[in-house]
């Protein structure tokens, strides 16, 4: 196995054989470039994150960030590594040329990131830049773009998101921090952050901080917040840095994992002169930070997949390399030779749970990213409002379910690891410690659920989600007729119906005025989505792959993939292996997970109440 990162096969599989996504340079804007552009971009990621990122990975969480004199210190191992990033200007894929990006395709930016995400740690910087510097292009003046935003998306600069406050997490309207008018324009911002990723580093000269915050006698909740530049240092007309600005770091917090990314305590203003200029117009804060927290969002589920993928390889490579036990077939036989784990039922039963799961999560991840490259190259308004409700909808499922997932891959990579799997010694610990924030941070998973549920179902009268089902259907009718997948488009039929009547189901409670059985149910109803979502998208997988089996098969004949090993026409082609299981990952998922969908959709329809019927003393006294 050539590395244990991603599965390069797999990754190609998706965008080039399932996306097709090089017929998106038949489009003006992205006529210059090529499959084959588009490959080589991904051979170097693999390159760079093979040879330059993988490698701080362990050390940068033994050594972590440390705060002196005011500054915050990252890890030494992450140095070169940044460098070469915004040298290549990974940082800026997907900016225009103009702005100094290289214009390329979402689907594309989204595949090299995947093979940076597994050192989210690290990524954090020039992530978080990456949204600040975005920010700027769209709702900036022509003034802030040329004083922030050029040195930021060359990677001179860096940039974070600065909304959270101890009274104010998921509940951003409750801020307390204000921003004071002063009479040439500009403002002076006071309060406390906390939490905020990539608050202060030693990777670059200057950070841009974006702070929500209320000009004082706007409203109260999220209808009177508005957001505000507030660099480090502040900049002379000459673009040089001029004094520190007044805010300083109270502390970094201490982590159960990505230690190498510092998450800081902000005091923004003790000194009553804390600089910020306004983004936007004011009032608008949320508004404009949405859109920041969408393409954050969805980072943060390719966050899970990477973790994800490269906990189930790491796993898959030593289940075939640890000796344990003997053959199942010769349980008699005291003197029977050891064999590698990967042949034990059990073992192959959470490698297979695994790999479909994190098959499907790249494949969600990648066709996400793809909806916004049609989104953006659409031909006419109605096309275009198609694609962007597919992202609308995916979304949540992006950032909840894939974050979710990907943390009990892990932590079923570990299982397969054994006892080694909990000690430091080997990777996969640090695999789930890392993972698990993804499922807290840019709107805690319960949030994005609610988000789902109670805002993007009913977007444009229902649309959006009943043209995710049309297209689910359009599967469904193609595998049908297909030999060997007719039984499984049977059950996606069956999930996708279950799906469609739930989602139903939550509107006629909304009539009744039942709205608690929608909100207290908004989490079991996303992870059902997630998984009608991914065996919908294993089961197009399955249909292009059995294509390919078969024509691989030639003359020998129609091959189909639970018939391919016995004929032994799987050994040695690696082709054919793959094709195969993939044809192997939407059968497990489909006979093995999707049935759940249709027990959460049962205990849905009961309306159990039941969390808020107890007592809150009946919980514990
Ligand atoms: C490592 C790390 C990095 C971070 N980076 C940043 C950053 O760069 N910038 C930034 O601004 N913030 C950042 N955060 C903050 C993060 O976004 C918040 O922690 C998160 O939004 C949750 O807020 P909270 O911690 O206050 O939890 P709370 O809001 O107190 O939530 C606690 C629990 O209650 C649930 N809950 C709360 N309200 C509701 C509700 N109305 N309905 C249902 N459930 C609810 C939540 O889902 C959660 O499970 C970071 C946090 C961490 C730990």
């Amino acid at each position: 196995m050539p590395n244990l990162i991603v599965d390069e096969r797999d990754q190609q599989f998706v965008l080039f054989e399932l996306l097709e996504a090089d017929r998106l340079c038949q489009k003006p804007i992205y006529a210059e470039f090529s499959r084959e552009m588009f490959e080589m971009i991904l051979t170097e990621a693999q390159k760079l994150a093979v040879n330059v990122i993988f490698p701080t990975l362990v050390q940068s969480d033994r050594e972590g960030c440390r705060l002196e004199n005011g500054q915050v210190y990252v890890p030494k191992c992450f140095r070169q590594p940044f460098k070469l990033f915004c040298e290549g200007g990974w940082q800026a894929m997907s900016f225009p040329v103009e702005s100094g990006g290289q214009g390329l395709p979402m689907s594309i930016r989204t595949a090299a990131h995947e093979w940076f995400g597994h050192n989210f740690s690290f990524m954090t910087y020039p992530g978080t830049l990456e949204g600040a510097a975005h920010l700027i292009e769209v709702f900036g003046t022509e003034a802030q773009k040329r004083k922030y935003m050029d040195k930021m998306i060359s990677g001179q600069w860096g940039g974070t998101m600065v909304l959270t406050e101890p009274a104010a997490g998921s509940d951003v309207g409750n801020l307390s921090t204000k921003a004071i008018r002063r009479p040439d324009g500009t403002f002076r911002i006071q309060g406390t952050k906390i939490f905020i990723t990539a608050g202060d580093h030693d990777l670059v000269e200057n950070i841009v901080h974006p702070v929500l915050a209320r000009i004082e006698g706007d409203p109260p909740g999220t209808k009177g917040i508005s957001i505000f530049l507030v660099p480090k240092f502040l900049v002379n007309d000459d673009g040089s840095l001029g004094p520190r600005n007044d805010f300083e770091i109270g502390k970094i917090e201490e982590k159960m994992g990505i230690h190498g990314s510092s998450t800081c305590l902000m005091n923004f203003g003790d000194g009553g002169n804390c600089y910020a200029e306004l983004l936007g117009e004011e009032r608008q804060g949320m508004k404009v930070m949405f859109q920041m927290m969408n393409e954050a969002r969805l980072g943060v589920g390719l966050q899970g997949l990477a973790a994800a993928s490269i906990a189930y390889l790491h796993a898959l490579n030593y289940a075939r390399e640890r000796l344990q036990g003997s053959s199942l077939l010769e349980f008699k036989n005291p003197e029977a030779p050891r064999v590698p784990i990967i042949q034990h039922p059990d073992v192959r039963r959470m490698l297979l749970w695994m790999k479909g799961n994190v098959e499907s999560m790249r494949a969600l991840a990648l066709y996400t990213a793809y909806c916004l490259d049609m989104e953006t190259t659409a031909a006419s308004e109605d096309e275009k409002e198609r694609w962007l409700g597919m992202v609308e909808v995916l979304t949540p499922l992006c950032k909840a379910y894939c974050s979710d997932v990907a943390f009990r891959v892990t932590e079923l990579a570990m299982q397969v690891y054994g006892g080694y799997g909990y000690c430091s010694e080997y990777p996969v610990e640090q695999f789930m410690r890392d993972e698990k924030i993804a499922s807290i941070y840019e709107g805690a998973n319960g949030i994005q659920a609610l988000d789902l549920v109670g805002r993007k179902l009913g977007m444009k009268k229902g649309s959006y989600f009943m043209n995710l089902l049309a297209e689910m259907n359009k599967t469904v009718a193609k595998c049908g007729g297909m030999p060997g997948l007719k039984d499984l488009a049977e059950d996606l039929q069956r999930a996708v119906n279950t799906l469609g009547e739930t989602a139903m189901f939550f509107a006629q409670c909304g009539k009744a005025g039942k709205f608690l059985v929608p909100i207290g149910h908004a989490y079991p109803f996303l992870m059902m989505m997630g998984k009608v979502v991914s065996g919908w998208l294993l089961l197009w997988e399955a249909g292009m792959a059995q294509d390919k089996l078969q024509t691989l098969a030639g003359e020998k004949g129609v091959e189909l993939a639970d018939k391919a090993k016995s004929s032994g026409f799987i050994k040695g082609n690696r082709d054919a292996a793959f094709y195969a299981g993939k044809v192997h990952s939407a059968r497990y998922f489909l006979r093995n997970v999707l049935p759940e969908v249709h027990a959460a959709a049962s205990a849905i329809k009961t309306e159990d109440l039941s969390i808020m019927d107890i007592e809150e003393e009946s919980f514990a006294f």
